[in-house]
């Protein structure tokens, strides 16, 4: 069992779906959680008690939009003078689909803002003070689509192929950094498939729409597409391994893309 007593991680887009699931693992570690993502006070109250039930010692939500960059970096900024950022998940995220020769400029730029220009402002923040104290992890969550392309998500497929490189970049400055001891400082990407949240949900509708709106019918039509075990992943699962790799004994996992994927990427 992973134990993060006395260790803060600061989660993008923890309010809802695979970031709260995330939150939610590192708080039964014991973790204090910076909590963040756009919500109204109802969701972010409800996301910090959440976390406060499963163990976390502290919670405290931040809302910054990120697509804003300066915004991002501000981010971590404040976060860590509530208290210094061990862990930082770049989960936030954002997907629209269209034919790329139909794909408006500005939608292709905000989803680039979020995906991916957020996150090497974060880092760029974050990583320094964590090679100061010997251990740090980041963990990207990035996607199948950081590993393999689909028709209609030029956008979404740019942002995350960019995390993934951002990700073994930032893994290389900073490998030789600390010890087995400390833990080192590790930046990997988790890399899901089809994993049940809202952000998917415009994709099942639509699929659902040509089997008469039989949502279930229009799941199992996108899994039989993509994803062998014809399984979706549960955010949980994503949580699980997002701890795992916080632990000290994966001091050299670092510059992984590590798919949660039912095999679609093997393919
Ligand atoms: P979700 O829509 O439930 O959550 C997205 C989160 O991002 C929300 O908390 C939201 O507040 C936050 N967010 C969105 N725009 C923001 C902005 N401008 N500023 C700040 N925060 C913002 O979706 P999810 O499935 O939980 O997505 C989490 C991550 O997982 C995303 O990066 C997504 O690309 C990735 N992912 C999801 C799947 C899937 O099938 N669900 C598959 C692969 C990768």
């Amino acid at each position: 069992m992973t134990d993060l007593k006395g260790k803060t991680a600061l989660i993008t887009g923890s309010v809802q779906g695979i970031g709260l699931e995330i939150a939610r693992a590192m708080a039964r570690a014991g973790a204090a959680i910076a909590v963040h993502g756009l919500a109204d006070a109802r969701q972010a109250a409800q996301a910090c008690e959440a976390l406060a039930e499963a163990g976390a010692p502290e919670t405290r939500f931040f809302g910054h939009d990120l697509s804003d960059p300066v915004a991002a970096g501000r981010l971590v900024r404040e976060a860590a003078e509530w208290r210094a950022i061990d862990i930082l998940v770049n989960n936030a995220g954002i997907q629209q689909t269209a034919p790329l020769a139909e794909m408006p400029l500005d939608t292709f730029q905000r989803i680039l803002a979020v995906n991916l220009t957020a996150a090497f402002a974060t880092m760029q923040a974050a990583l320094p003070a964590m090679a100061q104290r010997g251990y740090g992890r980041v963990i990207n969550i990035a996607s199948v689509h950081g590993l393999v392309a689909s028709i209609d998500k030029a956008p979404y497929v740019a942002s995350k192929f960019g995390l993934v490189g951002i990700s073994r970049v930032a893994a290389l400055e900073y490998a030789a950094v600390g010890s087995r001891e400390t833990g080192g400082v590790t930046v990997n990407c988790i890399c899901p498939g089809w994993t049940e949240t809202a952000i998917i949900e415009p994709q099942i509708v639509a699929r659902a729409a040509l089997h008469g709106g039989d949502r279930a019918a229009g799941v199992a039509d996108l899994l039989s597409e993509k994803q062998p075990s014809r399984r979706t992943s549960d955010p949980a699962e994503i949580g699980a391994l997002a701890l795992w790799l916080c632990a000290p004994i994966a001091h050299n996992v670092t510059g992984a893309a590590i798919p949660i994927d039912g095999g679609w990427t093997s393919q």
